[in-house]
């Protein structure tokens, strides 16, 4: 068996988080080795929305070129649509310039960074599919592979190995804990010509069962996401075609109707679910996850990809501050130390994406929710800068979390208490606080958030 050495870092997957790792790592001296099962272009519906907070991520990395060149989008805010209304949050400003975010293709913004790497003299891309974690002594010391071009098994050899081979990750067992659930099914369409009531904005259809996102990936394409709260994935059947036709198209927006009807029509259905899988990293000598393998939450709030970048500049600057590699010791340290910091960074991300899906799906909370944004000012710009990763603070999430709770039991109890209103309000509440808890749970939180969070848990 051939075997390539040594590589300071070996990554298993050139998605989006692998691709933009290597570019980030190569950029900065480092000898990277990618191992990438396809090179080909992608037709899949997942990272399509990049928030301002993942743009400025790869700006504070010197990336912001692989955002260029693909008819990527300006995204410029969130418009939000329930019954006959609607109302629209920009993003926030810095510096007095409103922050944007990117609508696009995945897989054009895939190659877009692919083209990147190729182009970087100490990144070496293999294509092929990574079978085995290669071991010695209880160290991760490099990757097996199957060749693409010839189906021979190689290895590469690695200080450090970082996984990143997405939601569907063969690795993610021996290195976390691997606790993984389906929130549900995103079914996805294209929409072509589609004037959107608002013009480069994100659109949520807050509608009847479920959410539906709209949002431009191209001068010509604008994507729409309708979500399916099942256990089982939606299939092509009359029975999907009229619960389109008849559930879901009555609840557009009239400027967005005759796209959709057209594209129900044509039939180009993409699925794919929504997992929640909250980072629980089993610290292993020579290797870490990163990306999707790490870490899910509904890509309701499009957060993926900004979590990702997250991480990688958080990896990425501890080890190139490192580096040359010395000892092992050392490398495995700025491992266990990115693990322990990463919450800090992501948790608002993680916790806003699972709990605005929650809120969508008990009424009275998702109600309360679009009134409160309603009201604009703080209520709808504080709530959009974390949502946009702009504002990474969980205490102000948590804030807007129960005071839109409040606000709900506000309008319910509404001219005057009754015992069936306070009673709806205490089911909300409870609601709240069972969506909110174990989320917050995930992501490491301080003794005193733990505490209350407990203790809430004992009262409701
Ligand atoms: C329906 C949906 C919509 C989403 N929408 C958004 C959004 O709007 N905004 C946002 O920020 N995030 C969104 N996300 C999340 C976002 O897509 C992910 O967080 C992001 O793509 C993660 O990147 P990744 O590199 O970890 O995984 P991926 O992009 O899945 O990349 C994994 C890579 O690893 C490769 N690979 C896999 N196995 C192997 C192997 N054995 N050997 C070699 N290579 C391998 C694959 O070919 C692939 O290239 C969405 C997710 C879903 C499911």
């Amino acid at each position: 068996m051939s075997v390539t050495k040594k590589f300071d870092v070996c990554i298993i997957g050139a998605g989006v988080a692998g691709g933009v790792l290597a570019a980030y790592l190569g950029k900065n001296g480092l000898n990277v080795a990618v191992i990438e099962k396809s090179l080909a272009e992608q037709e899949r519906i997942i990272g399509e929305l990049l928030q301002p907070g993942g743009v400025i991520k790869l700006q504070e990395m010197g990336l912001e070129a692989v955002l260029e060149g693909f008819d990527a989008q300006p995204v410029e805010g969130y418009g939000l649509f329930m019954n006959d209304g609607n109302f629209k949050i920009s993003y926030p400003t810095a510096n007095g310039k409103l922050l944007t975010g990117r609508g696009f293709r995945n897989g054009k913004f895939l190659q877009r960074i692919r083209e990147y790497i190729l182009n970087l003299p100490n990144v070496t891309v293999f294509e092929g599919s990574a079978t085995e974690l290669v071991e010695a002594n209880g160290r991760v010391t490099g990757v097996k592979y199957i060749a693409k071009k010839d189906d021979d098994e190689r290895i590469v050899e690695a200080s450090l190995t970082l996984v990143s081979d997405g939601m569907f990750s063969i690795f993610r067992e021996g290195l976390s804990k691997n606790v993984k659930k389906v929130s549900s099914y995103f079914l996805g369409m294209v929409l072509k010509n589609c004037d959107l009531p608002y013009k480069n904005f994100g659109h949520v259809i807050v509608a009847k069962p479920s959410p539906c996102l709209v949002y431009p990936i191209s001068t010509t394409e604008t994507r729409i996401l309708i979500d399916f709260p099942s256990p089982e994935a939606p299939r092509k059947s009359p029975e999907l075609l009229d619960y389109l036709n008849n559930t879901i198209a009555p609840q557009m927006p009239p400027q967005i109707l005759p796209s959709f009807k057209a594209a129900v029509e044509e039939g180009k259905f993409k699925v794919m679910p929504n997992h929640l899988i909250p980072a629980t990293p089993i610290f292993k000598p020579g290797a870490a996850l990163i990306g999707d393998s790490l870490n899910m939450r509904h890509p309701l709030t499009g957060g993926g990809m900004t979590a990702a970048f997250t991480d990688i500049k958080n990896l990425g600057d501890k080890l190139i501050n490192i580096y040359p590699f010395k000892n092992v010791a050392v490398i495995d340290d700025t491992v266990k130390e990115f693990y322990q910091s990463r919450h800090k960074q992501n948790a608002t991300i993680n916790i806003l994406a699972d709990a605005l899906y929650g809120v969508m799906k008990n009424e009275d909370l998702k109600v309360a929710c679009y009134g409160y944004m309603q009201r604009g000012g703080l209520y709808a710009n504080e709530p959009v800068s974390i949502l946009s990763a702009n504002t990474r603070d969980v205490d102000l999430l948590l804030k807007h979390f129960f005071a839109v709770a409040f606000f709900g039991i506000g309008n319910i109890i509404k001219p005057f208490p009754t015992p069936s209103k306070i009673g709806r309000s205490y089911r909300m509440l409870k609601s709240a606080v069972n969506i909110v808890s174990p989320l917050v749970m995930n992501e490491n939180p301080s003794v005193t958030t733990r505490t209350v969070f407990k203790i809430a848990g004992f009262v409701f």
